[in-house]
């Protein structure tokens, strides 16, 4: 089944002959999506665990490190064998049927999920002191401690024997220990404090925005979805060789309101490409302007759409750019669009 809200993402696809194999975790259960539809679980506020790239079949490609923070919801499945009146003909078809417009009067329809969240960020930023880093400090700190000891008790004692040993291990714990507790406090006095500071700045500029945007009533939901969905014309409609990409986080947030509202969102992105029968990744941080449609009319339902060209009243597919019949440029769907 095609979706407004994948079809420039699964042409794409189609043309390297690739299937990317997604895993979410709900709540504690692992779903999973497919790009070439052979599982499309339907995903409510899922968490991104890995993605494998397959190429004619085989694996060529894993990723796994996704930000928990960036929620996904793909929501259709229930819609699938409803049925479902066609406005222009007044014959009844299910959804499925309908994929590719009325079976019996060829009007277009336009399928989206009935809720969507292509990458909605929910939660701030906080640091978490890892505990594979505890782990690494103590192991490096205990080993220091040991040489430390051993030095010392070589150089202070006459001679060397058994029982200097076994004042290695002790004196060797002691000391770790203590180390630790120093090296402890300081690394989160050095390491971690400007980091928590820097971190505390972001998120009160984050939620400030957040606040600024409500006030101009601005949908958080909306704007996440229409920033990815112009990403896919951005990265797919082009002639270049991005397969996909990943919002690794969103740094920061701008809104600008003279006459017309512009948001410029800064993102850590990762673009997975597919060059000379090789997977190339890059990780950018980019900055990407988003303005705001006042005139924005074709608004987008859930389920099916049937949207009409504005020039000859001709249904159209709004993944053409043009209307079939009179040749009109299709007119905008999104209420935020990226300035060129
Ligand atoms: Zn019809
Ligand atoms: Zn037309």
């Amino acid at each position: 089944m095609e979706f407004i809200t994948e079809s420039f993402h699964n042409k794409r696809l189609k043309e390297f002959n690739i299937n990317i194999k997604t895993k979410y975790k709900v709540k504690d259960r692992v779903l999973e999506r497919n790009t070439d539809n052979s599982i499309n679980d339907d995903i409510i506020d899922g968490v991104r665990l890995e993605k494998k790239y397959y190429k004619d079949g085989f694996l060529i490609y894993k990723v796994s490190n996704f930000d928990p923070r960036i929620h996904y919801t793909y929501l259709f499945n229930s819609e699938e064998n409803k049925e479902v009146l066609c406005p222009n003909c007044g014959k009844i078809s299910t959804v499925k049927e309908f994929v590719n417009g009325c079976p019996y009067c060829h009007t277009y329809y336009n399928i989206d999920y009935i809720n969507k969240e292509l990458g909605t960020k929910e939660h701030l930023d906080n640091i978490i002191h890892s505990e594979k880093y505890n782990k690494i400090t103590f192991i490096v700190d205990l080993i220091i401690s040991f040489i430390i000891v051993f030095m010392y008790i070589l150089l202070n004692g006459r001679t060397f024997n058994i029982y200097d040993v076994s004042k290695i291990i002790v004196g060797g714990l002691v000391l770790g220990f203590f180390l630790y507790y120093i090296f402890y406090v300081l690394d989160a006095l050095i390491l971690l404090l400007p980091i928590k500071i820097y971190k505390n700045k972001r998120n009160r500029r984050q939620i400030e925005f957040w606040n600024n945007a409500l006030k101009n009533n601005i949908s958080k939901k909306t704007f996440f979805n229409n920033f990815n969905y112009e990403l896919q014309r951005y990265y797919y409609l082009d002639n270049n060789d991005v397969i996909d990409y990943d919002i690794i986080d969103y740094l920061d947030f701008d809104l600008s309101t003279k006459e017309d509202l512009f948001i410029t969102v800064t993102v850590n992105i990762r673009i997975i490409k597919y060059i000379n029968n090789k997977i190339v990744k890059k990780v950018e941080n980019k900055k990407f302007t988003l303005k705001r449609d006042k005139t924005f009319v074709n608004k987008l339902n859930g389920g099916i759409n049937i949207i009409k060209c504005h020039n000859c009243g001709a249904s159209i597919d709004v993944n053409r750019e043009n209307c079939e019949y009179c040749k009109t440029k299709i007119n905008y769907l999104q209420e935020w669009y990226l300035e060129d």
